[in-house]
């Protein structure tokens, strides 16, 4: 079987552009695929977290992933703070990147821009703690939505430089960006993508908002004045709730379309509404069960943690004698 890994960062609850964009993804992929999932929170504090948010954080997250489909048993999935060598081959990746290509990439623009008071060197290197994250377990596919392309490049032209370096070491993985809902975009301003760290929470739909928030959020959603339902060019507004429809209900453009016809925005947003409340209900009611079972959320990520090291472990070992390090005896 061929090997996907992926991560998400545990800053805050998941939106419905994680779950479109990559998490629905994660859970079929276990099907036909050794997975590897985990809880990016290294990553997490390239933006300052406030200690008991972040770990509650971290710990409704694990939940949210186990209720949306990830199976602890099919794949492992870990919590990155538990696995010490993604730190330790991000640094050796660090030594191996160019100042020039960390500069041109576009999320440390935006993320610097918003976070002007603390542009960290972490913020700045994340790309390579991402390359490490995805190259210790040679992983052939990572599903990631279109927002972590860039990065995904650099992760290859790293791993294609070490191996260049030294010898064949790593994997050089391919990305998997799913087609419809690769990139859902802020119902407030459909030119930005949907985040959970944005500051206008009308923006953005959370796994666990109630049915009236969605409904409501859908209905305040930014479209244009033409009131007719159709995909083209300048309806970002109308294009993003047709790109969302279509990812719940499996209906192509023209379907929708065609459902749509003579009917004015209204009734369409409301249809789109439905389906996010009919999708989310059933993984919200089993969040709700898991997130009170905390000796059983804690057994998944410890057990998870030895296993996914095992595989790091072999692989750092490689690279650290192919780099010159004296073994320890
Ligand atoms: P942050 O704003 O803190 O970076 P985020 O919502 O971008 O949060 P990440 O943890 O960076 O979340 O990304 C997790 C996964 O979700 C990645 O695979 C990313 O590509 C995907 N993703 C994030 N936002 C969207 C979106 N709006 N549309 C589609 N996929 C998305
Ligand atoms: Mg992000």
């Amino acid at each position: 079987k061929k090997r996907v890994l992926s991560m998400i960062q545990p800053t805050g609850m998941f939106t419905l552009g994680n779950y479109l964009g990559a998490l629905k993804n994660f859970v079929a992929l276990q099907d036909d695929y050794e997975c590897v999932y985990a809880l990016a929170d290294l990553h997490a504090i390239t933006v300052r977290q406030e200690p008991a948010a972040f770990r509650k954080n971290t710990l409704s997250a694990y939940a949210m992933m186990l209720a949306l489909g990830i199976d602890p048993e099919k794949s492992i999935f870990f919590i990155q703070s538990q696995v010490p060598q993604h730190a330790q081959l991000a640094w050796v990746l660090n030594c191996h990147t160019q100042f020039g290509e960390l500069s041109r990439m576009t999320q440390f623009k935006d993320k610097s821009a918003k976070h002007a008071d603390n542009i960290n060197a972490g913020l700045f290197t994340y790309p390579c703690l991402m390359a490490a994250d995805i190259l210790l377990y040679n992983a052939d596919y990572v599903p990631i939505g279109a927002d972590q392309k860039q990065h995904l490049e650099l992760a290859r032209n790293v791993a294609e430089r070490f191996n260049g370096l030294y010898s064949p070491t790593f994997v050089v993985p391919e990305g998997l960006i799913p087609k419809t809902g690769a990139r859902i975009m802020s119902l407030q301003d459909p030119t930005k993508k949907m985040s959970k760290s944005d500051e206008n929470t009308a923006g953005f739909i959370t796994m666990l908002d109630t049915p009236d928030q969605i409904m409501k959020k859908f209905k305040r959603a930014v479209t244009d004045s033409e009131a007719c339902v159709r995909y083209a060019e300048g309806k970002d507004g109308i294009n993003n709730l047709m790109g969302i429809y279509s990812c719940i209900t499996g209906k192509s453009y023209e379907e929708i379309e065609k459902e749509f016809e003579g009917h004015g925005y209204g009734d369409f947003k409301t249809a789109v509404g439905e389906a996010v409340v009919a999708e989310l209900g059933p993984i919200q009611k089993r969040y709700n069960e898991l997130i009170r079972d905390k000796a059983y959320l804690e057994k998944c990520y410890s057990e998870a943690a030895p296993r996914a090291e095992a595989i790091a472990r072999r692989t750092l070992q490689k690279v650290m004698k192919k780099v010159g390090y004296l073994p320890q005896k």
